[in-house]
């Protein structure tokens, strides 16, 4: 039963039915006895003002974006955090005073998640397919989160080397490289790694992924590598680098991490990750 102090938040995307964010967070609110209100708002790319003007109506506490706003919506917020309009997307609202702020929980989540799941990532070289969205929080969390260099590889060269100008302001301490996914030599090179990230959208699809799997020099890898394909698992990236033993970790933790740090962001206390993540997983 909700009332008037009850916490409003959501997640605003077009269609937004398939999205685990409001188990995941309801759960948390239970675990914690928060009284919250998470929300799927279904919000038409035509609309996205409207729902911004909504939320500060009605006094919202903040909101999670998601496809195909996480671009558009920036221009209707108040404020925007580096690291988040460097990657170009905010999948975070975070309501200060009157003001809403845009943030990015994406990059950190899925460095959070690898930390979890014992891969060292300071130091570390890490190799990148996909310049896509996901590729880009990829880029800031794991350069934030101490890697040395990143190598970024992407069927259309041009749009690896405009993810590596964009953010290499907000990742100082880490050389980024863009290289061509079909050049085999410069491949084969970087995957002298210690991590592995695919962050493209080539694995939702699971024959289309087997052969794309098979296009990636997965056997170059080193034996001490980890790899993590951000589509949920089990995907052909997965299998195949689990068949070559090494370590593979699954996306849907960045999925999970991403939710504990935008709730941690909300509420000030420390997010109640595993009934976070029993949630997801029941989705
Ligand atoms: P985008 O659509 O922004 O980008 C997709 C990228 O994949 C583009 O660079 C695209 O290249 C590339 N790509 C697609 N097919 C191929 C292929 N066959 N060969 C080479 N490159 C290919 O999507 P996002 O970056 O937002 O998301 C990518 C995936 O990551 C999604 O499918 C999603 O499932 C997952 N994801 C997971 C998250 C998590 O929490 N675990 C969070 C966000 C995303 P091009 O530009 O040339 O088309």
């Amino acid at each position: 039963m909700s009332s008037a102090k009850t916490a409003l938040l959501g997640v605003l995307g077009w269609p937004i039915a398939h999205s685990r964010s409001p188990a995941i967070h309801t759960a948390a609110f239970e675990a914690l006895g928060i009284d919250a209100a998470y929300l799927p708002f279904a919000v038409p790319p035509p609309a996205l003002a409207d729902a911004i003007l909504g939320l500060r109506a009605l006094g919202a506490l903040g909101a999670n974006v998601t496809l195909p706003h996480k671009e558009r919506v920036m221009a209707h917020l108040d404020a925007v955090e580096p690291d988040a309009r460097a990657i170009g997307a905010v999948n975070t609202i975070v309501r200060e005073g009157e003001r809403l702020i845009g943030a990015n929980t994406d990059g950190a989540g899925l460095a959070r998640s690898l930390e979890e799941a014992g891969v060292g990532l300071g130091g570390a070289r890490v190799l990148i397919v996909g310049a896509g969205g996901a590729a880009r929080a990829s880029v800031a969390g794991l350069g934030a989160a101490g890697a040395s260099t990143i190598t970024l590889a992407a069927r259309r060269f041009p749009r690896a080397e405009r993810v590596v100008a964009d953010l290499a302001p907000v990742c100082a301490d880490c050389t980024l490289t863009a290289i061509d996914l079909a050049d085999t030599a410069a491949m084969r090179a970087a995957a002298d790694c210690d991590l592995f990230v695919q962050a493209t959208s080539a694995t939702l699809d699971p024959s289309a992924g087997v052969a794309f799997a098979a296009s990636l020099p997965l056997g170059a890898l080193p034996s001490s590598a980890a790899v993590v394909d951000l589509v949920y698992g089990p995907t052909a990236v997965q299998c195949a680098a689990e068949a070559r033993g090494l370590r593979t970790v699954d996306g849907l933790g960045m999925l999970v991490w991403q939710a504990a740090l935008a709730f941690e962001r909300w509420f000030g206390v420390e997010a109640p990750i595993d009934v976070m993540r029993r949630a997801a997983n029941e989705e």
